[in-house]
């Protein structure tokens, strides 16, 4: 069971340009298994909670402005090797960097607002996933 789930987001410049449906093809195409998903709004008590962590950065206001500003897809993935393979799938933080057939590739638009959020640990994976769901909401 270990190394077989990771979280995500789709974030709000995704979804304003109405990208959820190719986002979560790229997802499913790749192999990943949708565990849990609802569309929500962060607000900024939420949002920087998510992102405390970052906290000292000095981007941490603009992250949870824009994390606040319209709604995601947060969702709960399962494959193999789900977070480092989702890492692949989603590409660098700065879509500028990010490869060929990347997520942020194609749907990114600045390091800020780069469309996906994808864990970078299987422990992260964890609380990021029981951040958002509760046991009746996980298959
Ligand atoms: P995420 O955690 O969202 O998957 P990541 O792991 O690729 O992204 P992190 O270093 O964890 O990158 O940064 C979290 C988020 O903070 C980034 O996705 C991005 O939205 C924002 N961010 C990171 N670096 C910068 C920066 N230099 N300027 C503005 N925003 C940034
Ligand atoms: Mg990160």
């Amino acid at each position: 069971m270990a190394n077989n789930i990771t979280f995500t987001m789709i974030k709000p410049d995704a979804v304003r340009a109405n990208n959820i449906g190719p986002i979560l093809s790229m997802m499913t195409e790749a192999g990943f298994r949708i565990k849990a998903m609802k569309y929500t709004h962060l607000n900024k008590d939420t949002a920087g909670k998510f992102y405390e962590v970052h906290k000292e950065r000095p981007f941490y206001g603009e992250l949870v402005d824009f994390m606040s500003s319209g709604p995601i897809v947060a969702a709960i993935l399962e494959k193999d090797n789900a977070v480092e393979d989702f890492r692949k799938l989603i590409g660098s933080t700065n879509p500028a960097e990010a490869d060929e057939g990347t997520i942020r590739k194609q749907y990114a638009t600045s390091i800020g607002e780069n469309a996906v959020h994808g864990s970078d640990s299987d422990e992260n994976a964890k609380i990021e996933g029981d951040f958002f769901f509760n046991n009746l909401e996980v298959f």
